[in-house]
């Protein structure tokens, strides 16, 4: 069915709520594993459509926020999420505590009770007010960046629109751009200085008032890290730190190299060639055109996903005006279906859309053929993200589609990026360690203790001419500290496995694909750490499971001669 054919109507919560509590009043006194089977799968289905609804609801209204009828209903759904997640808690408790837990496996995964287990153990009517202080903190955030007016040139930009100039050729508008961008940051210290400290306080209240010894151990229950503790997490870290980053720091030399400067600076960064990154030729369209051969060339599976994804329409890729920003893949259960949101804008970035969130798109719709527990159909964050990462490595052999004779230069830019930004993730998450062992710390204690931790992992760093990054404040524009606190780490660990994919598709491993697609088939029924063994991929916490990667990364790099691509 088209997206657009699918019917939205907002449920009736009275209604809702009585059939769900009569459900969930049968499930609890469910006498034999058939019965609470029988049972548990209506009440999943109810689930799906309140979620399909929800998904229509919040799709509809962030392609076009002026639409009046889904800004209304996303209200409605703001209010009243809460309310229907009450009825959800109770469907955890149930299932924790049913006597015949184990015979269910063969029909529910075990990693959903390995899942409700841990949702219990964050959750507490007592803590909603704190909930909501942060949200309001959050929303705070979001909206101080959102409001930034930041003139250069004679123009005014907001912190999205000036981001493309930090590719810009001229050295002078580069470092224009960013000072003026910076300047924004400087100027509202004081308040990204007290929204964060609130925001570290509550939380650590949180943690405490459900009986933790801090956040960060509340966080690893909340983020759901089944099989892995803050030790292996700290042990990872320095495995990054003493393989990537002298990895990263050759690629800096040789990217200041072919700037003709002698270090890239606060704003080169971005700017890998002196003539301009790789730009994708052509519109949008021809793009899908491209992609969509890519898919049948790739595989019979990929082929016939991406016809599934045209037919049915289930995408919205163009930028237009009322349309949210950013990127994401989401799914509706009653259909089956993911659902693709993009603002393309004529950089490589769009390749990304058809690659990484298709890779999302692609893992649900396998493992949702065969996974019934919508809960189960997605993984957790870590993981979901390994079936993106690597779809970007897997269409390494099309690019030339896409990027003409500048193939070669986007291969190494997509690369150089994946090793750069391994360092800089796991000092983001180090640094949250940090911050919520140490919750009195002052706004001066977490600047210092960044800009510290910044030296150490990424020492490369030229901040000369940049006294607000010198004082330590450059993850003010990190989102996700604010945000989603420890949701970070994630990316780097999804990301050495994706290299491992990248590393056997270049030694022309015949069994990378099908250990590709049994990742994108198991979806959510194994924990990271299963999930990644079940691939054939070291799991990152072990000592030498970058050895190969790092070797063949190196290999790669001197291979290329960087001066003609
Ligand atoms: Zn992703």
């Amino acid at each position: 069915m088209k997206f657009s054919e699918m019917r939205y109507e907002r449920p009736d919560y009275e209604k809702v709520k009585a059939e769900y509590t009569r459900l969930l009043d049968r499930l609890e006194k469910a006498a034999s594993r058939e019965e609470f089977r029988d049972i548990f799968f209506k009440i999943n289905s109810l689930k799906g459509h309140i979620e399909t609804m929800s998904t229509l609801c919040f799709v509809r209204h962030s392609i076009d926020t002026r639409d009046a009828f889904y800004d209304a209903e996303q209200e409605y759904w703001d209010e009243y999420r809460p309310m229907y997640a009450v009825f959800d808690n109770r469907l955890s408790s149930i299932c924790v505590g049913c006597p015949f837990r184990e015979e269910l496996y063969a029909f529910i995964p075990k990693t959903y009770f390995l899942m409700a287990e841990y949702s219990l153990k964050v959750f507490s009517e007592e803590l909603i007010p704190l909930f909501q202080q942060e949200n309001r903190l959050v929303t705070e955030y979001s909206n101080l960046k959102a409001s930034a007016q930041i003139e250069f040139e004679g123009k005014t930009y907001n912190l999205a629109s000036i981001a493309p100039l930090a590719e810009d050729t001229d050295r002078a508008t580069r470092k224009g751009a960013m000072d003026a961008k910076l300047a924004f940051y400087a100027e509202h210290e004081a308040d990204f200085d007290r929204i964060y400290d609130s925001l570290v306080r509550i939380r650590d209240e949180e943690a405490r008032k459900l009986g933790f010894s801090g956040y960060t151990q509340m966080s690893y229950y909340r983020m759901f890290r089944f099989g892995y503790d803050r030790d292996m997490v700290s042990k990872y870290r320095s495995i990054i730190l003493e393989k990537i980053t002298p990895l990263a720091r050759r690629l800096v030399e040789e990217q200041a190299r072919r700037l003709g400067t002698e270090t890239v600076g606060y704003f080169d960064s971005a700017m890998e060639f002196p003539d301009g990154n790789p730009k994708p030729q052509g519109t949008m369209e021809q793009q899908v055109r491209n992609a969509r051969k890519m898919y049948h060339e790739m595989s019979r599976q990929t082929g016939e996903f991406i016809d599934m994804m045209v037919e049915n329409e289930l995408w919205d890729l163009e930028s237009k005006d009322g349309k949210q920003m950013g990127g994401y893949c989401t799914s509706i259960p009653d259909y089956g279906m993911p659902f693709i949101f993009a603002n393309s804008n004529g950089t490589s970035g769009d390749v990304d859309t058809l690659t990484h969130e298709a890779g999302h798109a692609f893992q649900y719709y396998t493992s949702s053929k065969r996974i019934p527990v919508s809960d189960c159909q997605w993984p957790t964050m870590e993981s979901a993200e390994i079936a993106s990462m690597s779809m970007e490595f897997n269409a390494w052999p099309w690019m030339e589609g896409f990027f003409g004779d500048k193939a070669d230069r986007y291969r190494y830019t997509h690369l150089a990026g994946a090793v750069k930004f391994l360092p800089y993730g796991v000092l983001v998450d180090h640094f949250q360690h940090e911050v919520y062992d140490h919750p009195n710390w002052t706004p001066s204690q977490r600047k210092e203790c960044w800009r510290e931790l910044e030296k150490m992992y990424q020492p490369y760093k030229d901040y000369t001419g940049a006294p607000i990054l010198e004082k330590g404040c450059w993850w003010y524009q990190q989102g996700h500290i604010f945000e989603n606190p420890f949701y970070y780490i994630d990316y780097t660990l999804a990301q050495v496995c994706a290299l491992q994919f990248w590393a056997r598709n270049q030694a022309k491993d015949e069994k990378a694909w099908n250990d590709y697609m049994i990742l994108c088939s198991l979806g959510g029924t194994k924990t990271f750490i299963d999930l990644v063994k079940s691939c054939s991929l070291k799991v990152p916490f072990e000592d030498g499971c970058l050895d190969s990667v790092t070797e063949r990364i190196e290999e790669f790099f001197d291979s290329v001669d960087d001066r003609t691509i």
